[in-house]
């Protein structure tokens, strides 16, 4: 697999101001027409741009010295781990559903959700939830294993956060852009959720530019599923196993195989050009207070 280049500029500009927003709160002004200026991060980061640990974060309890609710940001959830190890009734249920349901992930409880098509697909991405996913992960990294974070890598461990919860959710419109191409193809929970956080994985891991060990030990954190469906990712974690998966579950005819065809770039190429050609909107979403 390759880098992913996503031919849409309403997408590359909603990343950046996500980036913004999520790294130092800005934008935050009348959201969801509340009205209310909420602080900046001003103070985060000290004169040589590193981020001020030891002012934000109780390493010794863990615990954030501030509220999230006095910057605006209402989501339920405190920790990274509130999003990967999601406890949903519906979820753990076995729903014999062959159909794709039409919002998958909703929001208000996850990073991102995906609204099949009606014209068009709607990918949302929950500024408030991202926003607190991320920083968890950024002060357990800063106080375990010690990493200084000037601002600079910070801004790219954001982008690779919101990176990571698009693509995922692309994947889901890729599933419903292939549902209607092959009749015969059945949706399954299981294996679309973990091969939608293995095709995040495989995507993001070309969007780092260094290789270093702060990068990685971010993914680490940051995929370290424990949901149903979610979890099992790991199964897919190389191009080749994902893509061998992928061929099985979009269920194609394997007399094509029989003919000669080969199905691996086939199917690469497929998830490409949907993936950077998506047919959807792309919107920022808060929770509720
Ligand atoms: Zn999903």
């Amino acid at each position: 697999m390759k880098k992913i280049n996503i031919r849409m500029k309403e997408i590359e500009d909603i990343k950046k101001i996500l980036r913004d927003l999520i790294v130092y709160n800005t934008g935050r002004n009348n959201q969801l027409g509340r009205g209310t200026t909420y602080p900046k991060f001003e103070n985060w980061f000290d004169e040589k741009e590193k981020l001020k640990i030891d002012y934000l974060f109780d390493c010794v309890n863990n615990r954030f010295y501030d509220d999230w609710g006095k910057f605006g940001n209402f989501s339920k959830a405190r920790n990274f781990r509130d999003f990967l190890n999601i406890e949903n009734e519906f979820l753990n249920r076995d729903v014999p559903n062959t159909q794709l349901p039409f919002i998958l992930d909703d929001h208000e409880n996850y990073l991102g959700s995906y609204r099949r098509m009606n014209s068009k697909g709607i990918v949302s991405l929950n500024a408030d939830n991202l926003q607190v996913f991320f920083w968890s992960i950024v002060f357990e990294l800063a106080c375990k294993q010690r990493y200084i974070f000037t601002r600079e890598k910070i801004e790219e461990l954001a982008m690779l956060c919101i990176e990571k919860t698009l693509y995922h959710e692309l994947f889901h419109h890729f599933t419903d852009v292939h549902s209607y191409v092959v009749y015969a193809f059945r949706y399954d929970y299981v294996t679309e959720e973990a091969m939608a956080v293995a095709c995040s994985r495989l995507l993001v891991g070309f969007e780092s530019k260094s290789n270093q060990a702060y990068v990685s030990d971010f993914y680490d954190l940051a995929y370290s599923y424990k949901s149903r469906g979610y979890r099992d990712w790991i199964n897919f974690k190389s191009d080749e196993q994902f893509l061998l998966n992928l061929i099985s579950y979009m269920k194609i005819d394997p007399v094509l195989t029989q003919m000669g065809q080969e199905l691996l770039p086939l199917v690469e190429s497929m998830l490409y050009s949907i993936i950077e050609n998506p047919n959807v909107r792309c919107n920022i979403v808060f929770c509720q207070k």
